[in-house]
């Protein structure tokens, strides 16, 4: 019997063991990945420590992947009606079984709230089989849209943007952006950082990007922040910095993508009366903070936008940004760091401890094709 290794996180706050699973059988429409790249973001770290609702432990993590197609039961084809073959270097979206059927796909069309929606590496566990990329080898189950890496896209460009990317797109779709308008990024994380790189290419203003550490408000520089600031200054002085660097209302729109629960009252001190805030940083439960409702949203006439996960629209159109972009935004540069699978706990550790942006498992990296030779 063929088997494949995976890191499995057998509970919260356990050590990460090295299990083997059986080949899983081909069912019509399925087809077996071999991993070249998974992601290590924060929501693993997350994942680790518990913070996430539903997860069914024991878990193999990663959610975002990229890898060759290494068997097929039955032809498969992309959303483009291209035969998908084997040796085929792809990624899929993370997201399985969103129904299409029901009250919020259909009438709410607000598929990322699907109650039947299941996510590999984070709603998948491992009893479900080898559904997380931290892994040999992924079972695509049959559903899961795929989308080939173009020729001429650095596979490790698309999984530097990774997630992050994927919903940074989300969230500036949400923000409606114009050309020339002001932005304000909370947060110099994966998100922060894409959020930042998209605001730019959609042909933002100023574009103010606020976070930490220095080496990451450096790297936002490079995807397009025109001013950064760090977490030395009080809330109020910079949010003052803000309205000096727009004409002193305050900003056209603010992307909240730090994690802080307090970064959303921030957000809606920075921006100006009748402009837009967007919040796509609150992944996890981080608790309450107090705010003004006169003062701080219905006077100002704000307005105010949750954003949850992403949808096939966002994952298909990152794939295609990185490939047309990843040349100007160094997303490549973003998951610096490579680990074996095995060593997966070290990079969950490194990006807990904030020692990384982001972390990649290069699981058979010897398989992609360089980048020259494409
Ligand atoms: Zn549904
Ligand atoms: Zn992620």
């Amino acid at each position: 019997m063929t088997t494949h290794c995976a890191a499995v996180i057998p509970a919260p706050h356990q050590a990460i063991e090295i299990r083997e699973f059986p080949s899983p059988e081909l069912q019509p429409g399925a087809a077996l990945l071999r991993t070249l790249f998974s992601e290590v973001c924060g929501t693993d770290v997350h994942l680790w420590h518990g913070k996430l609702a539903g997860v069914p432990y024991p878990l193999i993590p990663g959610h975002v992947s990229i890898g060759a197609v290494a068997a097929l039961r039955t032809p498969l084809r992309d959303i483009a009606g291209q035969p998908v073959r084997e040796g085929d270097v792809v990624t899929f979206l993370d997201v399985h079984e969103t129904c299409h059927t029901c009250w919020y796909c259909l009438v709410g069309k607000q598929s990322t709230r699907c109650p039947h929606r299941k996510v590999y590496g984070i709603t998948y566990g491992a009893d479900d089989g080898l559904l997380g990329g931290w892994s040999e080898a992924i079972w695509l189950k049959p559903g899961l849209k795929l989308v080939p890496i173009p020729a001429g896209l650095d596979p490790e460009t698309f999984i530097g943007g990774g997630c992050g990317l994927t919903t940074a797109l989300h969230a500036v779709d949400l923000a409606q952006l114009q050309l020339d308008e002001s932005v304000v990024v909370l947060g110099a994380g994966p998100v922060g950082q894409s959020v930042t790189a998209l605001a730019s290419l959609s042909g933002a203003g100023e574009i103010i990007t606020i976070g930490g550490p220095d080496d990451r408000l450096e790297f936002a520089r490079r995807m397009g922040a025109t001013t950064v600031i760090g977490l030395e200054p009080s809330p109020e002085e910079r949010a003052g910095t803000v309205r000096g660097a727009t004409g002193g209302r305050g900003a056209d729109v603010v992307i909240e993508a730090s994690g802080a629960p307090e970064a959303v009252i921030q957000a809606l001190e920075m921006v100006r009366d009748g402009g837009r805030v967007v919040v796509v940083g609150q992944y996890t439960d981080h608790g309450t903070v107090p705010l003004n409702p006169h003062l701080q949203i219905n006077r100002k006439h704000a307005t105010i936008r949750g954003c949850w996960g992403s949808d096939f629209s966002h994952f298909h159109r990152a794939v295609a940004i990185a490939a047309r972009h990843g040349g100007r935004f160094p997303w490549r540069e973003l998951a610096a760091r490579r680990y074996a699978l095995a060593d997966a706990d070290v990079a969950l550790l490194a990006v807990e401890r904030r020692e990384v942006v982001k972390a990649v498992i290069a699981v058979h990296p010897s398989v992609a094709p360089a980048p020259a030779s494409r």
